[in-house]
């Protein structure tokens, strides 16, 4: 399984990140997870064709994570793929209906099957050769945190969150942690992570957990990378990795 970070940045524009989006690779056909602004321009950047998507996994519906949807629904259409399988936490349909109700010139062209899912749910995607669960984020609005089994190996994804019980005991004997960690150490915050909140509750699970991958940075976080790798290094034993724009990392 090859995890490609295609944007590691948030709602506010910074040099060299664009807007939450992961790329995961596969046996047979890659799942999205995310998909913000700039995150279809990365596609050629990374090599890969936006065409072979068709399943998309959103961990919630602010911008950031999701504005660049209806850029891939157009791009895939335009190159005669129109088949799409999202998959989003409550209010995903009802949101998607209405964002595509908008573009009635799309919505009459492309076959898209919305899912809602709930904490606790476990699924397969069609098509895909892995497995799913969820659970809750502690977040603004409604949203997941996603662990993803493969044969070759399996990984959570925390979405926007503070650093919580749930996630931490859904990475448990994971290869890896990504973490969104929005802020620098010492910045108080709620709804998001800093590297000493997520320090805080990490020693509990520092065997628990392969490695752990930062992503989802504001630019207030420019700066204070080593900073970062070293509050977190205190409390667990694995691997602490700051993800970039276009970083591959293989499982
Ligand atoms: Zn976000
Ligand atoms: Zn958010």
């Amino acid at each position: 399984m090859e995890i490609t970070f295609l944007g590691t940045g948030v709602a506010i524009p910074q040099r060299g990140r664009v807007q939450s989006g992961v790329l995961v690779r596969l046996e047979e056909k890659p799942l999205l997870i995310d998909c913000g602004s700039g995150v279809l321009s990365r596609f050629p950047e990374a090599e890969i064709s936006h065409t072979e998507v068709d399943t998309v996994l959103l961990s919630h519906l602010h911008l950031d994570h999701v504005a660049d949807l209806l850029c891939l629904l157009k791009a895939n259409w335009l190159r005669g793929k129109t088949d799409m399988r999202i998959y989003g936490p409550e209010g995903t349909e009802d949101w998607l209906s209405r964002v595509l109700g908008a573009y009635e010139y799309i919505m009459d062209e492309v076959d898209v099957d919305v899912i809602d899912l709930f904490p606790g749910k476990e699924f397969t995607p069609e098509g895909l050769d892995c497995e799913i669960t969820c659970t809750a984020a502690i977040h603004s609005v409604p949203t997941l945190a996603y662990r993803v089994t493969a044969a070759d190996g399996e990984f959570v994804y925390s979405g926007d969150t503070e650093p919580c019980r749930e996630i931490m005991d859904l990475a448990t004997e994971s290869d890896l942690l990504i973490h969104e960690c929005s802020y620098p150490p010492g910045t108080k915050v709620t709804n998001h992570t800093t590297p000493s909140t997520l320090a805080e509750i990490l020693e509990e699970y520092k065997k628990e957990i392969g490695s752990i991958c930062l992503t989802h940075f504001y630019p207030e976080m420019r700066g204070h990378e080593r900073e970062a790798i070293y509050r977190l290094k205190g409390y667990f034993e694995g691997e602490v990795i700051l993800a970039e724009d276009l970083m591959k990392l293989e499982l």
